[in-house]
């Protein structure tokens, strides 16, 4: 038998893990934003081969300061302004620890009531806090779960569409569209689903999906002999969060028969302030949709919500049963066994991290970390406009800025060097078509209004 840790030792041991993560989150700041190392530095501080002697607890710590923290990108830095947020919190932290320690594995309701019900509860609030429609409640046809990742979720709703139209075409002939600025996870996701023809469908000036030119494409394709079988809206495209007309692609969508699938995986969190739902006008009109608190909602990756607004075709695509996977709660209508919700069997008690940060900030709590962020992007927002030498690419309906050097690509690249130099704040460069631009994503736990004027000043410095 294996020499466990005493429960002395480990309640020890547990409050000095602790109080290093406490002061790791109080000192981020003070670490340099993006790390200062080269390919292989770390791997160079790692022995070749694992240790046949167990290894004290002391210097596993010490290999948290020498080893990993000079390798860490500033996830957490309040001035990491790049890609999209990867917010934590204290209570998403501490809940995670316990849901290591329960060791669940929620993949039908028997075997962890809990894992399943507290997730089935708190993705039912998630409806109500974020204006979804009723219907994507437990209790109503739909209902959510919590996957890995938006693109596990995209995944899902691609392999039920395929698997809906099936019915009815030959895999060959399955055509799947979005908009030429939705998110990578939806071509990977077509790919890996079996789709052979994926639309990328042309945008207007403001970078949304046009439903003209998605209807055209649908009437093509028709005429061609194959079967339009899904369509992915984006609430918040990663390149410029730009919002496709998710009322007019649904009512077409509905016409057409094609599997809608919304991905709102950054700014779906925004939903929570009721200011911002005009955004996700025409949900009523969507199959599935998919957000991530794990970008912005204070809840530590993994945690990326799931929800059908009927739960029949999910299933009907997904469950598979096994005899060691039979018993009879199963077959009762109460009890919903989460393994059929997504490829994997096993899974985490991700719910409860979600429960805490709902319950440690109430709905206040997250309008108000929302709004403040919002609010610091529409004043970064004022102050490019007004700037001689920096022009705005693209609207700002959230929390991300988009801009570019009035003096094209080059003078865009060096700002955004200079910019990541600092040491202080991180941004993305990104483009479309030709043209580059840098965003600014702000949405980091702790980012304020003197990170963004220092970002500001750097800014106007190199401009
Ligand atoms: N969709 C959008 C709009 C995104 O911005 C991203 C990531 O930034 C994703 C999907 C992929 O998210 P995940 O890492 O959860 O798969």
């Amino acid at each position: 038998m294996a020499a466990h840790m005493p429960a002395e030792e480990f309640r020890r041991h547990g409050h000095e893990v602790v109080d290093w993560i406490a002061d790791f989150l109080e000192r981020v700041d003070t670490l340099p934003v993006v790390p200062e190392v080269k390919p292989g530095d770390i791997l160079a501080m790692l022995p070749d081969r694992a240790p046949e002697q167990p290894e004290d607890f002391s210097v596993l710590m010490a290999d948290l300061d020498r080893v990993v923290v000079p390798g860490l990108m500033g996830w957490q830095h309040p001035g990491f302004f790049a890609y999209f947020p990867g917010n934590i919190s204290p209570p998403a932290v501490l809940a995670e620890m316990v849901t290591a320690s329960l060791g669940q594995q929620g993949m039908m309701w028997s075997t962890s009531p809990a894992a399943t019900e507290v997730e089935m509860k708190v993705l039912d609030w998630l409806v109500d806090l974020l204006g979804l429609p009723q219907d994507w409640k437990m209790a109503g046809p739909g209902g959510g779960v919590i996957q890995v990742s938006a693109s596990d979720a995209t995944h899902t709703a691609l392999a039920v569409a395929r698997h809906r139209a099936q019915e009815e075409a030959a895999l060959d002939a399955l055509v799947a569209y979005t908009s030429g600025q939705a998110h990578s996870s939806i071509e990977k996701g077509a790919r890996v689903s079996g789709f052979r023809h994926l639309r990328l469908v042309e945008v207007d000036d403001q970078f949304a999906m046009r439903p003209d030119a998605l209807e055209r494409a649908i009437n093509d394709d028709r005429a061609a002999g194959l079967t339009p079988a899904f369509v992915c809206s984006s609430i918040g495209t990663t390149g410029t969060t730009a919002v496709d007309p998710v009322r007019r692609i649904g009512e077409l969508a509905r016409k057409e028969g094609l599997w809608h699938h919304v991905d709102a995986a950054f700014a779906g969190s925004a939903m929570i302030c009721p200011e911002f739902r005009h955004h996700q006008d025409g949900l009523e009109l969507v199959d599935s949709y998919v957000f991530n608190p794990h970008k912005w909602l204070l809840t530590n990756f993994d945690c990326s919500v799931f929800y059908v607004a009927d739960r029949q075709p999910l299933l009907k695509a997904l469950s598979i049963l096994p005899p060691y996977l039979r018993d009879s709660a199963s077959k009762g209508a109460d009890a919903v066994d989460y393994r059929d919700w997504h490829v994997p069997l096993g899974r985490r008690f991700r719910g409860l991290k979600l429960w805490w940060v709902l319950r440690s900030y109430g709905a206040e709590g997250l309008r108000d970390f929302i709004r403040s962020h919002i609010s610091l992007a529409q004043s970064l927002a004022a102050r490019v406009s007004d700037h001689p030498r920096l022009d705005l690419v693209a609207p700002v309906p959230f929390s991300l800025v988009c801009f570019r050097h009035s003096d094209g690509n080059e003078a865009t690249r060096s700002l955004a060097e200079a910019i990541n130099r600092s040491g202080h704040s991180y941004v993305t460069p990104s483009s479309i078509d030709d043209m580059l631009f840098i965003r600014v994503s702000i949405g980091q736990s702790k980012t304020d209004q003197e990170h963004v004027d220092r970002l500001w000043e750097l800014v106007q410095a190199n401009a």
